[in-house]
Formats: structure tokens, sequence, C-alpha cells
């Protein structure tokens, strides 16, 4: 099935308890906080069906038809079709979307290439991850994952005077029917936008701590469910042309808690096994499929970034300096070693057991890091490219319907060639991707959306192929010797 996105608006006004403050939103598709976003999506769910994307964006077995990111791939044309796909969705909502509806699929399609993993953690859990793909790709279902624990809730110090349950979630009953969780889990981003929530662990979990390895799908209206959003930037956006970006594209994050919620067996995948319920998404590819649909994502904001840094720098009759042309060039530079790195991924594609074709983990691991580490550098080059500009404008927009301000307003901030309204017009956008609330959470987006820094290391420091690179120097090193030792010694 192919949801509209008028049908997908429709399904996700389902009873579902989300709270700004201490305000319960009564439908988030009519809510300021969350409206304008929820369009975005609508938008998504419409497009990838219209009939100049369909090719591209669905595909078909056992005549069924679906959207292309659950597409299981078997060759570099399926990993084609997948990064074509992701990368027009992310290129309508600008990259700004980190939790677009072709995300978790993504992870999922990774990890239901392998049933018989999770048959390994208990019997029955590979037919339950078989049909929970199936069910997601049969009804479109847009999912977050919550698979972070509350900050500051590491595993128990013996030293710690104060004993209480950590509010982590956990499995605290279970019966022929299902498990009952409860606690907290972070941070779920376009949770409120979602259908589902998969949570589970991407941190390791502590033994002893075995009922917190619970991974498990949860309906969004299922009872005992809350969804606990952050700040929403689209209702303190000022308007569409103060903030063009945060009016439209504000995907919320929130913490979700879970009150002593049923979860049927079906929807259980691990349970009691503190090594699988991290270790099922480095075991099978569906942490680089998801991290690669996440740099595409991020590439297409970067073009948008870049797009801008271009235009400032017309705007403020600078383009022509060698030096500002060096500092574009070096943005372009980057902007391609990107785009590189992800073709790298599809193109060295690695075969993957059961006839399966993925991505290049290492590839879209070294791209992680590359964003993860480059992301606040490069938008801070645009800022100072950015100069004082944008604080030389109107408070906003208002000023335009004042027929007499908006006259003084062109005569004295426009400059030959631009009108003073589309100065400021460019310059509300810059300032939303690059120095708003909302480019403030981006900027935190793009540092931990994937894990701590030191955890991008990690992740190439595993995958790296040492023993390669180890016996290169062992050869070299072999093949001379100190002065007076006799070879062999
Ligand atoms: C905007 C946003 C959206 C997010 N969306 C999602 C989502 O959709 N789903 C989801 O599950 N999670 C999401 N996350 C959460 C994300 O996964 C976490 O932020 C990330 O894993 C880091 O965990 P933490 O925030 O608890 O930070 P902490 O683990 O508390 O780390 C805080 C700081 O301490 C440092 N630190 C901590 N321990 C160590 C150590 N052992 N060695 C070195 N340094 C250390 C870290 O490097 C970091 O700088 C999101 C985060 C943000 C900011």
């Amino acid at each position: 099935m192919l949801l509209t996105g008028k049908e997908y608006l429709e399904s996700i006004r389902d009873g579902r308890r989300v709270y700004v403050g201490r305000e319960r939103v009564e439908d988030v598709t009519m809510h300021p906080a969350f409206r304008n976003a929820a369009q975005s999506f609508a938008m998504i769910y419409d497009r990838k069906r219209a009939p100049e994307n369909r090719d591209v964006m669905t595909a078909e077995q056992d005549g069924e038809t679906f959207s292309s990111y659950f597409l299981l791939p078997r060759s570099r044309e399926d990993l084609h079709k997948r990064f074509e796909t992701h990368r027009r969705i992310a290129s309508w909502t600008h990259g700004l979307l980190g939790r677009s509806p072709d995300n978790f699929p993504s992870y999922v399609s990774g990890l239901v290439m392998d049933p018989a993993m999770f048959d390994g953690i208990r019997q029955g859990f590979g037919d339950n991850i078989q049909k929970y793909y199936r069910h997601m790709r049969g009804n479109d279902i847009f999912a977050s994952h919550t698979v972070t624990n509350p900050q500051g809730w590491r595993p128990p110090n013996p030293k710690d005077t104060e004993k209480r349950t950590p509010p982590t979630l956990r499995v605290v009953d279970e019966d022929d029917a299902g498990v009952t969780i409860n606690g907290l889990k972070m941070l779920g981003t376009a949770t409120a936008f979602c259908h589902e929530t998969w949570c589970g662990n991407l941190q390791p979990v502590a033994p002893g701590a075995e009922k917190e390895s619970i991974t498990c799908a949860v309906p969004l209206n299922a009872p005992g469910v809350s969804i606990w959003s952050r700040r929403p930037y689209e209702k303190y956006a000022v308007s569409e042309f103060d903030n063009p970006l945060a009016s439209r594209f504000d995907e919320n994050d929130a913490a979700v808690l879970f009150e002593n919620v049923r979860v049927p067996w079906e929807r259980v995948f691990c349970h009691d096994n503190v090594e699988m319920t991290r270790a099922i998404y480095m075991r099978t590819p569906g942490h680089a499929m998801a991290n690669h649909q996440a740099n595409v994502r991020f590439l297409e904001k970067l073009k948008l970034i870049v797009g801008i840094a271009g235009l400032v720098a017309d705007m403020n009759g600078a383009r022509s300096v060698p030096a500002v042309q060096f500092t574009l060039g070096r943005l372009a530079a980057m902007e391609a070693t990107l785009e590189g790195l992800i073709m790298g991924q599809i193109n060295a594609g690695e075969a993957h057991p059961n006839g399966y074709h993925t991505v290049n983990r290492r590839y879209v691991y070294a791209a992680l890091h590359w964003c993860t580490n480059h992301h606040a550098e490069i938008c801070d080059t645009v800022r100072e490219l950015m100069g004082a500009g944008v604080f030389q404008m109107p408070a906003d927009a208002s000023v335009l319907q004042d027929e007499k301000l908006r006259a003084l307003f062109e005569t004295y901030w426009s400059v030959p060639g631009q009108q003073a309204q589309d100065r400021m017009k460019l310059l509300n956008l810059a300032w939303d991707l690059l120095g708003s609330d909302f480019a403030g959470r981006h900027m935190q987006y793009e540092k931990f959306y994937a894990g701590p820094g030191f955890v991008m290391n990690s992740y190439s420091y595993l995958t790296g192929p040492w023993a390669e690179w180890e016996a290169q120097v062992d050869e070299l090193l072999a093949s001379y010797h100190a002065p007076g030792a006799r070879p062999g010694t």
C-alpha cells in the first residue's frame, strides 16, 4: 500500500497523547506547533507516489507495491534505487527532516536480512522481525526509533547511597500474551508524526540490566504511551517569511514515556539479552543502511548551505574577492568529498549472506564521521561570510506591511541590483539554517543523532581491515634487517 498525504494525516489523528509543556495536544495535524511539519511529511507521502517519481520510489514483490525504501537490495541497481529514493525525499525537505519516513525502514530492511540471528535470541523472534517488516512495508508505516536511554542514568554505581530504580525503559512483567514495559526512552525525533516507535538500545546495556534489553515496536496511540515534546520551533516561528525553515520543517524531538504498556510477543524482537539488544544493528546491515540514508540526507542539506554561501557572497558584493572564492571553493570541495563517499557506498557495495547486496559499511562510517566532524565548521564558515547583514534587518516582516516604513526600508536598505526585501528574504533563510533556535537544534542534531563523537571513531575502528594493513607493515619490516643481524633474526 502507498498512503496518500491525506490518508497519512488521517492515520495520525489517533488519540495519541502529545504534551507541549502542560498542554495536551489533541491533534498534531491541526496544532500550531506541529501542523506545517505534518504537512511536510504528508507532502512526502504524496510526491513519492506521483507519476514522475513512482518508477524510482516504489518497488514490487509478490504482487505488492511498496515504497522503495523497503526494497531489500540484491544488486548495485537496487542500491542506486534506494539512494535515489532517499535523495528525492531529502531534496524536497532540504535535508532538514533527519528522521523522514525512509529512515527507520532502512534499519528494518537490514535487520530482516538475518531472521536466524533473531531466532538465536529466542525461537520465534525471527518470525517476528519478518512479520514486522511485512507489516511496515504493507501499510506504509512511518516509525521513529527510541534507542537511547535517559541521560544521566549510567549503570548503578555500587557506592551510590540512593537506591532507586532507574527510569530507563524495562520489562516489568511478562505472560503468555506478551510483556509489560515501563519507563522512559530518548529521543524520539519525529515521533509526534509517526505511527509507531521502535524501542531498543544502541548504547551498551550492562550485564545485570537484562530487563532493559527489551527491543519492541509500539503504536503511538497504545494505552500508557505519552510523547513529551521539547520546545517546538514551529510554534514560535514568526511567519514563513521570517522563519522559512522552522515554520515548515521542525520534525520535533520528544522523550517517550511508557507507563505499563502491554506489548504482544509478535512485536518483541529482543528480550533478556544485553549483548544482542545492541548487536542486532551491527551484525546485520541495519545500522549501515539507516546511516546511508542519513548521509544522503546530510548531502542535500549541505547543498543548501553551499548555495546560500554563494548567494550571500553575491549579496555582499564579495564574490569576486579571491579570498572569498577560496572559501567557496573549499565548501564546493567538501560537498564533492561527501558526494564521492556516498557514491562509493553504492559502487563498492558488499555481498551479504542470503543473496543480499548492501552498502559499503566502512564508507558509510567514514561519511558519518566526516559529517559529524565538519558540520559546525561548515556552518561557521558561512556565518563568517554573512557578516552582520542579518542584524541590519528590521525585526520582522511586519515592516513590509506598513507603507511608509516599507518605502524607507526599500530606499535605505537596498543596494544597486538588490531590493531590500530580497536581501531580507535571503538573510532570513540563511539565519534560520545557521543561527536561529531551529539552527541550534540542527547543530546539536548533527553532532549527536548517530551517537556521541567518540562512537563515530569507534565504528571506523571496528570495521577497519587492521590485519591487512598491519600485515603490509610486517612484510616491509621483514624485508630489511638491523645492522649486523643475520637474516631471520
Ligand atoms: C536533536 C537530537 C535528536 C536525536 N534523535 C534521536 C532519535 O531519533 N533516536 C534516538 O534514539 N536518539 C536520538 N538522539 C539521541 C542521541 O542518540 C544521543 O544524544 C547520543 O547517543 C548521546 O547520548 P547523550 O545525549 O545521552 O549524551 P551523553 O552520553 O550523556 O554524552 C554527553 C557528552 O559526554 C561525552 N561522553 C559521555 N561518555 C563518554 C565516554 N565514555 N567517553 C568519552 N566521552 C563521553 C560525550 O562525548 C558527549 O559529548 C538525538 C539527539 C539529539 C541531540
